[in-house]
């Protein structure tokens, strides 16, 4: 198809305006309403004719790819990880095409070669998700998984498991539905499980997983003077630290890689790795970069969708590593955010991946490069595998653990 952007008119533009309507994103307000219909109505029968002149410019406003239309694809595309250039092409296209389903108005099978793409399958998917069975990703793509996900939640109800989502699934999804609302199994046993394995952090297993590595993986990279400053490097270093200092408080502590392996890993396979461990937790350690040296601070991530679907344990620790740190270290607060990246779906166990600020900037660069500074990171990263380990309500200021005397008050409560 051609791409169709500003200026442009015609039917395609007014189908597009109106999935945008349907979406939220745009303002129905230029079309007519009942109330608009009914003044033109009345408008006609006083002065007959005037009307054929105010429904033309009426409808060329609906048909009319403006301001208000860029705006709204351009939100469109950033909800949907699209590149935001607020021109409808093919894949932004195929996307809008797609929300027009809602959950139950069509059949949705694992179709081949080409998947079913759509805010129906989205919404299917996270409500498997939430009753705990395994789709994947909520991509909004009906592929293999899914169907294997619907077919197994299929047998479980009793419905004879063909993988493919209609009618009768549907009710099943509908009636069962109801009782997880608010319940969010999934995540109300990861929580349970954190919970039953008591408050001590020795003899649980932490895999502290530094960002990149080896030749072809340096992460972020600022040239300074003779020197050269790599993530991959500094989050190794602060990973190191991070180990040692685990290790002294009982913990059995893994790394993910070395100072530099042979090949980059991905996050698949940094998750994998921490499966077979079987570790209680697992925390990801990166630096940021931007074009503008004025962006900086320290954001965390832990698993969710967005839409409310999140790790419960995961949130708790992102709150707390992000919170020890920036109390601890000052620098700037970019929140807490939930993601689906790999390491962070893939983990079966309380996963967060911090960024420890911004290599780019120079203001934190001054204080990345420093080893007093990284051990005020660790310090701070130590305090929250503590907190996460007190039961709540004996939960203490942020700041206030002074790591220096774990070893000593675990050494006498044993
Ligand atoms: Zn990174």
């Amino acid at each position: 198809m051609r791409a169709i952007r500003r200026g442009d008119t015609g039917p395609a533009v007014s189908e597009i305006r109106s999935i945008l309507v349907g979406l939220d994103l745009l303002d129905a307000a230029s079309s007519f309403d009942e109330a608009t219909s009914a003044a033109v109505d009345a408008f006609a029968k006083a002065i007959p004719g005037a009307v054929d002149a105010f429904d033309e410019r009426a409808s060329a406003a609906v048909d009319a790819f403006d301001e208000a239309v860029e705006t709204a694809v351009r939100a469109f595309q950033q909800s949907r990880g699209i590149g935001v250039d607020g021109i409808v092409g093919p894949e932004t296209w195929q996307a809008l095409d797609g929300a027009r389903w809602k959950l139950g108005a069509r059949t949705l099978f694992h179709s081949i070669p080409s998947a079913l793409v759509g805010e129906d399958v989205r919404a299917l998917q996270e409500r498997l998700l939430e009753m705990g069975y395994d789709t994947g990703r909520a991509d909004a793509i009906y592929g293999p998984r899914t169907a294997r996900a619907v077919a197994e939640f299929q047998r479980e109800v009793g419905l004879s498991p063909d993988g493919s989502c209609g009618p009768q699934t549907m009710k099943a999804l509908r009636r069962l539905g109801r009782k997880v609302v608010g319940g969010r199994p999934q995540w109300l046993r990861e929580a349970e499980a954190f919970r039953q394995s008591g408050p001590n952090l020795v003899g649980k297993t932490i895999v502290i997983d530094p960002g990149h590595g080896g030749a072809d993986d340096l992460g972020v990279v600022v040239p300074e003077g003779p020197l050269r400053w790599t993530e991959a490097d500094l989050v190794f270093d602060v990973a190191a630290r991070l180990e040692g200092r685990l290790a002294a408080a009982g913990m059995r502590v893994h790394l993910t890689r070395g100072p530099v392996p042979a090949k980059p890993m991905t996050g698949a396979e940094r998750a994998a790795l921490a499966n077979s461990l079987g570790a209680d937790l697992l925390i990801s350690l990166h630096l940021d970069g931007h074009e503008n040296e004025l962006a900086d601070g320290v954001a965390t991530y832990h698993y969710g969708t967005g839409n409310g679907l999140t790790s419960t344990v995961g949130e708790r620790l992102a709150n707390l590593v992000q919170r020890e740190i920036v109390v601890r270290t000052g620098m700037r607060d970019c929140s807490i955010h939930a993601k689906t990246w790999e390491l962070l779906r893939l983990t079966r166990m309380p996963a967060v991946r911090v960024d420890l600020g911004y290599l780019s900037s120079p203001k934190d660069r001054e204080r990345l490069v420093n080893p007093l500074f990284r051990e005020q990171i660790v310090e701070a990263i130590l305090a929250a595998v503590q907190r996460m380990y007190f039961p709540v309500e004996r939960d203490v200021p942020t700041g206030s653990i002074d790591v220096r005397q774990l070893r000593l008050s675990l050494a006498q409560r044993s």
